[in-house]
């Protein structure tokens, strides 16, 4: 056994194994692989080896679709049978709701060659005759879909690591890691040590304890899952014979089940509403190839739907029932990439659909690890998407709601309840008091919109406009035409201090860092050029020692990821001090015409134009409240924005309210501030910002000064301008009557489709349905926006709807 290596992988399910080979692939072959037992002893053995390229999130669906078409090339590479049946997959709608979502899914994968096709009932029974058409209202059909062996797609990969140069070590359980003074780690297994700079924690249902070896809790939990064998049914006879004897893979959405065909029967598998976690504090280290105690009483409700849907599951005879243990993140995809504040630490777990998903998350972490950038949008399976909140009462609560909900249409606009609420702010009382319909973002529960006095402050789901509609075009109204006020403690906020601070910050934004008492808006970039931040930065100077403070103001779900950035950039001579102020600092907003006025009434400053200009930030006595005011707003309007410790948030809130209360001021919530942005065409992060533009595409050019000195991601900047910028971000208004774009919809110019919506929604202030995408710099001619599985006329706006000079945020 090697003593030193370059990578330690630590796991042999199908996860470690496809890393390990895409880490050969990729170059780095002094790589090594420990597992526990045999290969694919975790959840793999028993995995029923489905395969489909569906996800909600179209960058994974097509990680999932590169993971399908990688089986016959690692099988000719390796030479060991990966038992591929590509056979494709029905994927069955039983309401109109779930046509329309099927549809949606099928439109977002245009844009992503994704080969889906809309069915109609007629040919999904003409293909699987064993349906009850009565119950369906449509079909997508979904080629690439199909089954593999686990074991021998997992034995596949390692066989074909190994003739790269990989070692794979059996019965080498990892039991303790040690991360060493110089940055490197120890592994210490049962047969010895092996000192490596990377460590990739595939540890599947001991992911968590394998993070517990340094510290560090995952928020993964393992759920039982069964799926049942019929035994041989002649019934379906005729389709088999017709689909080459192999029948094909479909999934009843209504039905919550999938089924295919195995062993002249069918294999049926259901994520059950009474569903059980398993082993929720700790997985034993002695389970092995085991299999749990079935209990098909617990199915049985479940299958009532599916049992009509397909009445011949009322006659068959059950063979077996498999019940296995496999983990799930709160949201259901996986967890990968580095651990942030750990050099050389990484995680690739929570894979719940390891023959799906496994290939693209092998991919996307050698990328990543060879070349600091996972080469795609993975930002819905980063690790950083979550945070120290999440603690493993939280992750039991979501993963439990999201496995029984495996089959349900989750809505553009829909919350999710469970695990709520967790993180409130201290006005939260004062908010729901107002009749605030809630929704949480990265813990912290957010004022969406305000419901009328005496209604139940709830939003219905739908892909259409919901009852949310009117009263926050109410809200939009009153920021426009007078002041409104809204909470912003869901930004994430940095600090930074210290003697290499400025120099450090320099470095990291490819804006000037303002000068004391000044804000500025700064992109981060990667080494590559890429965007991976979109931040206010305010400089705050002690008014005796002249000390500077900076606090960057970004995206509240981006908090961890920016934080992994930030902490591993971080000299190492202490001359820095960084750390994130979370929900201790919170932030309340005035944005509109009158907004000076409610502010000139609370302070002893001037707070003219003149005097406190647009991007000036300082602190400011309000009333009674030592506050630091900073003249900003998302809004496009004259806005002010407030921090102040947690403690001081409700008695600022309640000075604010009274002294709006003359000039009209009304409550807003976020989805008035989404609306607002589309008047200004204002981008945000994880939809318009994110790893895969550049900031020219991103048209934050203005804010890149390639002057200002080197920073991170300057040079590859540099040559992106050279170059020129092949698409860019676009905004558009689209004919449409009552579904506006949400995002990820294909946009199409002349009958092509050329390019992707990032966000959509209704600017209530214009009156418009707007969008903003990326499409070629050259597309030219009739565009369309496809919303539900219909084309719409859409316009690219040569200039904001709303104050194309930004002179009302200036003045
Ligand atoms: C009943 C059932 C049906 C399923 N059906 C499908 C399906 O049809 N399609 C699909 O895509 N997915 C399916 N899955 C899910 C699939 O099994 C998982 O997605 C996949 O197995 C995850 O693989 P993994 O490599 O992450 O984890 P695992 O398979 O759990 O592998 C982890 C490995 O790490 C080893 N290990 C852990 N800790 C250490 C340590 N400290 N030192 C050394 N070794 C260690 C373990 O021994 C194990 O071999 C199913 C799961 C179940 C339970």
């Amino acid at each position: 056994m090697k003593t030193s290596t370059q990578v330690v992988v630590i796991g042999g399910g199908v996860v470690g194994a496809s890393i390990l080979y895409h880490l050969t692939k990729a170059g780095w072959t002094d790589v090594v692989l420990v597992e526990r037992k045999e290969l694919t002893a975790g959840s793999t053995w028993h995995a029923a080896g489905g395969m489909l390229t569906l996800n909600g999130d179209p960058n994974i669906a097509a990680l999932q679709r590169y993971t399908v078409q990688l089986y016959k090339d690692i099988e000719e590479i390796s030479g060991v049978s990966c038992g591929i049946h590509q056979t494709g997959e029905l994927m069955l709608a039983d309401t109109q709701e779930r046509l329309d979502w099927l549809r949606m899914i099928h439109a977002r994968g245009q844009y992503l060659s994704m080969e889906t096709e809309m069915i109609s009932v007629a040919e999904a029974k003409e293909m699987l005759p064993i349906l009850e058409e009565k119950h369906f209202a449509g079909a997508m059909w979904d080629p690439v879909g199909g089954h593999v062996d686990p074991s021998g797609v997992t034995n596949a990969y390692a066989a074909a690591a190994r003739m790269a140069g990989a070692e794979v070590y059996r019965n080498t359980w990892a039991h303790d890691l040690i991360q060493k003074n110089d940055g490197t780690w120890d592994v210490v297994t049962e047969q010895g040590t092996i000192n490596t700079e990377h460590i990739v924690n595939c540890g599947g249902l001991w992911a968590r304890e394998v993070g517990r070896m340094c510290g560090i809790e995952l928020p993964i939990l393992a759920m039982e899952h069964m799926y049942l064998l019929t035994e041989e049914i002649p019934e379906i006879k005729p389709w088999l014979e017709a689909t080459g004897g192999f029948g094909f893979g479909a999934v009843d959405f209504g039905g919550e089940i999938y089924l295919r065909a195995e062993g002249g029967g069918l294999l049926l598998g259901t994520y059950e509403q009474a569903c059980v976690p398993w082993s929720t504090k700790e997985t034993p280290w002695d389970f092995g190839s085991q299999l749990l105690a079935p209990d098909l009483d617990r199915l049985t409700p479940s299958f009532e739907v599916s049992f009509a849907h397909f009445p011949i599951f009322n006659e068959v005879g059950i063979k077996q029932v498999i019940n296995g243990p496999f983990t799930f993140a709160p949201d259901g995809n996986p967890l990968i990439g580095p651990i942030r504040g750990q050099k050389g630490h990484w995680v690739a777990c929570g894979v719940m659909a390891g023959l799906s998903q496994g290939g693209g998350v092998g991919l996307a972490m050698a990328n990543w690890m060879t070349t600091g950038d996972p080469g795609f949008d993975i930002w819905g399976m980063d690790v950083a998407r979550y945070g120290d909140w999440t603690t493993p009462g939280y992750t039991q609560a979501k993963v439990m709601e999201n496995y029984s909900r495996r089959f349900q249409i989750s809505f553009p606009n829909e919350e999710l309840p469970a695990g709520r609420p967790l993180y409130t702010s201290p006005i939260h009382e004062r908010l729901t008091e107002a009749n605030a319909v809630w929704g949480a973002s990265y813990g912290l529960e957010n004022a969406l919109w305000f419901q009328e006095k005496g209604k139940e402050p709830i939003e219905d789901v739908t892909f259409k406009r919901s009852n949310a509609f009117g009263l926050v075009g109410e809200e939009v109204r009153a920021v426009r035409e007078k002041v409104g006020l809204m909470e912003t403690t869901g930004f994430a906020k940095h600090e930074f201090s210290g003697s290499g601070a400025r120099e450090f910050l320099e470095k990291l934004v490819t804006n000037k860092v303002p000068s004391a008492g000044r804000l500025t808006l700064a992109p981060m970039l990667n080494e590559k050029g890429m965007l991976i931040g979109d931040f206010t930065i305010a400089t705050l100077a002690d008014p005796f020692t002249e000390e500077e403070r900076f606090l960057i103001f970004g995206s509240g779900v981006a908090e961890g990821y920016h934080h992994r950035w930030f902490t591993s950039h971080l000299p190492s001579n202490g001359s820095v001090s960084y750390r994130v102020l979370s929900h201790e600092m919170t932030g309340l907003s005035i944005a509109g015409p009158l907004a000076r006025d409610v502010l000139a009434s609370l302070v002893e400053e001037d707070v003219s134009n003149e005097a406190f200009r647009f991007l000036d930030i300082r602190p400011m006595n309000v009333g009674m409240v030592p506050a630091i005011v900073g003249r900003i707003s998302f809004s496009g309007d004259l806005g002010y924005e407030f921090w102040v410790p947690a403690s001081l948030q409700a008695s600022l809130f309640d000075l604010l309210v009274e002294a709006g209360e003359p000039y009209g001021m009304k409550l807003f919530g976020l989805h008035a501030l989404n609306s607002l942005r589309f008047d200004k065409n204002f981008g945000g992060w994880a939809t318009e910002y994110r790893p895969i533009y550049n900031p020219w595409e991103a048209g934050l050019g203005h804010f890149v000064k390639l002057d200002k000195g080197d920073f991170i991601g300057r040079e590859a900047a540099l040559a992106a301008q050279e170059k020129g910028a092949e698409r860019k971000l676009t905004a558009f208004t689209i004919d449409t009557e009552d579904a506006d774009a949400v995002g990820d919809e294909p946009i199409w110019v002349n009958g092509e489709v050329v390019g992707w919506v990032t966000s959509g929604g209704y600017a209530h202030w214009s009156q418009a349905s707007c969008a903003l995408g990326y499409v070629p710099v050259d597309a030219a001619g009739t565009f369309e926006i496809e919303i539900l599985g219909k084309k719409r006329l859409a316009t690219p706006l040569d200039e904001p709807l709303f104050d194309p000079s930004g002179s009302k945020m200036r003045s």
